[in-house]
């Protein structure tokens, strides 16, 4: 179902997100990753922390500090021995450090909300011998969660004056035109400036309004 109201997404995208807004509100970037067992249960969260010492990451202050590695480094293989039919879910498409230590970490199902032109490197699946071998299995985008996910990281980006950005903007735009705009807008009126007075669920019924008024919603 494509979700159009907070109480539509699944369990395991509201996770996925909060972490993505924790991580924000904790003024890193918001990106999340979640890991999901064989039952359904969550054993893992992973917050996007090379920008700062966040809460419950296993790295922090780090260039490789990403969502998907702090996700993936909270699973003790002495614990979680079947991990095959675990699930990681991204809000991003993961990049090439991400995409191979999803790989190399036996779980074999990806999940990702929204494409990233520049950095996601799903791609690199099948490139290689090695990366030919395993059977995985990889979703993604899901319709308006992807509309979220970039309008939270491109937010990010303009207000912290990220120029490394900018090319990364120029893809993503490729793909989410009106969603770049967007942040453009939400930024000029400072639309999340009070982070930790929100919730990720009045961030997405924003979206949805905004989307609904210029007619975007489908
Ligand atoms: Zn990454």
């Amino acid at each position: 179902m494509i979700p159009i109201h907070w109480s539509e997404i699944t369990n395991e995208w509201k996770e996925c997100f909060r972490t993505a807004w924790e991580s924000f509100k904790e003024g890193s970037r918001p990106v999340g990753a979640i890991v999901i067992d064989d039952k359904g249960h969550l054993v893992s969260t992973g917050k996007s922390a090379t920008f700062g010492q966040l809460s419950d990451t296993v790295i922090s202050n780090n260039e490789i500090a990403h969502a998907e590695v702090n996700a993936l480094l909270k699973l003790d293989n002495r614990i979680h021995k079947e991990v095959n039919s675990y699930v990681l879910y991204s809000t991003l498409e993961p990049c090439p450090l991400c995409f191979c230590a999803f790989y190399m970490s036996g779980i074999r199902n990806l999940r990702y909300a929204a494409k990233d032109k520049y950095g996601g490197s799903t791609n690199l699946r099948g490139t290689t011998p090695y990366l030919s071998k395993k059977p995985i299995v990889i979703e993604g985008p899901v319709k308006y969660l992807e509309q979220l996910s970039i309008l939270l990281n491109v937010y990010f980006d303009l207000c912290n004056n990220y120029e490394k950005a900018i090319p990364v903007h120029e893809l993503m735009s490729e793909d989410y035109p009106m969603i770049i705009e967007l942040a453009k807008e939400w930024v000029e009126s400072a639309k999340l400036k009070n982070p930790r007075k929100l919730k990720i669920e009045d961030v997405f019924e924003m979206l949805m309004k905004d989307l609904r008024s210029k007619e975007l919603l489908i």
